[in-house]
C-alpha cells in the first residue's frame, strides 16, 4: 500500500500493532504524546521525541534561527504539557547542510536556551552531523509526572465535556500571511507570525489540570482542533460534538479575517500548531476547573456515538471530518 493512501497515522498505526509492549516497565508507549516508563513505585518518566524538518515544519526564508530553536523545544515541551508532566532534560540531534554557519547554530541555541530557562529544563546530549540538503532538527524531550496524576488520551468518558487551553487559528493564519508576504509586516499580524514561529509551552496549565484531578483526557493541539480530537476520541473509544460559535478565537485572527483566504474557524479547526491543551472533564469537576485559573474555553462534549461532529448556531449539526496535518496524505 502507498504511503498516501495509508497516511502518516496509519502508517504509526502499524509500527504500533507490531510493537505492541504489554510491560509493567511501560504503562503507556505508542499512541499518546509521550511514552510514560516505569522508574519508581510512584512515578513515571515522560519521553517524546519531535522533528522539524526543512521544507516541510519550517522555511528559512521567513525563520530566523532564533525562532526555529525556540519551536524546536517548544513543540517537545508541549507533549511533556499534555501528559500533566513536568519536563526536566532534553537532547538535541542536529543534521546541518552547507551554508548554515557557527552564527546561525549559535541563534538556533539562544533561542532553544530561552525556552529550557523558562522551564529549569537542562541539555544534557544529542547528536550533531552534516546535511546534503535541508537543515533538520531533532529533539527528545524527557520529564516526569507521578502515576496516579498521569493524563492519556483515552479517558474521555460520554458527557465530559471538552475544553481547549488559550486561542486557535492564529499559528496557521501567521503561517499563511509569511508565506504569502515574508516577514516585512503591518503590526495587526505580528501577534499571528509570533504564535507560528515561537508558540508558548503550556507547561504550568498542563500541570495544574493534571494535579486538580479534574480531567480524564488531554492532547496538546500540534495536528489541528478536528484531527486531534479524532485521536483523543479514537484512543477513548468515543465520538464528540463540538459547538462551532464556542471555539476560541483571538481579536488579533478575527481582525485578519481580510487577509486571510479562508474562513477564520477553519484555520481554528484544521490549523494546527497551536500548541494549545484539548482536556476532557466530567460535569461534577466544572466548578474545580474554573477556579484553577487557567485560560479554558467549554467547546463541546463527549459523546457515546463515534465521529466528530460540529453543531453550529441554529443547532445543525454537521460531520466534522478529521482534517488537519497529515505528512503523507496531502502530497
Ligand atoms: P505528537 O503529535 O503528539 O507529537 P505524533 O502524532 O507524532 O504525536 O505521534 C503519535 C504517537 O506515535 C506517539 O506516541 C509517538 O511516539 C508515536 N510514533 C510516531 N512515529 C513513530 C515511529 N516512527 N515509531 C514509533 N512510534 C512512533
Ligand atoms: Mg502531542
Amino acid at each position: 500500500m502507498r504511503l498516501s493512501e495509508l497516511g502518516e497515522f496509519g502508517l504509526i498505526e502499524k509500527i504500533r500493532r507490531s510493537f505492541s509492549v504489554k510491560s509493567p516497565r511501560a504503562p503507556l508507549s505508542i499512541g499518546d504524546d509521550a511514552a510514560a516508563l516505569a522508574v519508581s513505585p510512584s512515578s513515571v518518566l515522560l519521553a517524546t521525541t519531535d522533528m522539524l524538518v526543512e521544507g516541510v515544519h519550517f522555511d528559512l526564508s521567513f525563520t530566523d534561527f532564533f525562532s526555529l530553536g525556540w519551536k524546536s523545544a517548544a513543540v517537545n515541551l508541549s507533549d511533556i504539557a499534555a501528559m500533566g508532566g513536568i519536563p526536566r532534560f532534553c537532547l538535541t540531534a542536529l543534521a546541518i547542510p552547507p551554508g548554515i554557519g557557527t552564527e546561525q547554530i549559535a541563534d538556533f541555541y539562544k533561542g532553544f536556551g530561552a525556552v529550557l530557562r523558562e522551564h529549569e529544563v537542562l541539555l544534557v546530549g544529542g547528536d550533531t552531523c552534516s546535511s546534503r540538503k535541508g537543515f533538520i532538527v531533532t529533539v527528545t524531550a524527557l520529564g516526569e509526572t507521578e502515576k496516579a496524576l498521569l493524563l492519556r488520551r483515552s479517558g474521555a468518558r460520554p458527557g465530559d465535556r471538552i475544553f481547549v487551553t488559550g486561542t486557535l487559528g492564529e499559528s496557521a493564519a501567521g503561517l499563511e500571511i509569511l508565506k504569502k508576504r515574508g516577514r516585512r509586516q503591518a503590526s495587526g499580524v505580528k501577534r499571528l507570525m509570533e504564535k507560528h514561529l515561537r508558540p508558548v509551552p503550556r507547561v504550568e496549565w498542563g500541570r495544574k489540570i493534571a494535579q486538580s484531578r479534574c480531567a480524564t483526557s488531554m492532547i496538546d493541539v500540534s495536528d489541528g482542533l478536528a484531527l486531534d480530537l479524532s485521536h483523543l476520541c479514537d484512543e477513548s473509544g468515543a465520538g464528540a460534538q463540538l459547538f462551532s460559535g464556542k471555539i476560541p478565537l483571538s481579536n488579533a485572527l478575527r481582525r485578519s479575517a481580510g487577509a486571510l483566504t479562508g474562513p477564520v474557524l477553519d484555520y481554528a479547526l484544521a490549523g494546527g500548531e497551536d500548541y494549545e491543551l484539548l482536556f476532557t472533564a466530567p460535569p461534577r469537576k466544572l466548578r474545580k476547573l474554573r477556579g484553577l485559573g487557567i485560560q479554558a474555553t467549554e467547546i463541546g462534549i463527549v459523546t457515546k456515538a463515534r465521529g466528530i461532529s460540529l453543531v453550529n448556531a441554529d443547532g445543525k449539526k454537521k460531520p466534522l471530518a478529521p482534517q488537519g496535518y497529515d505528512h503523507f496524505r496531502r502530497r
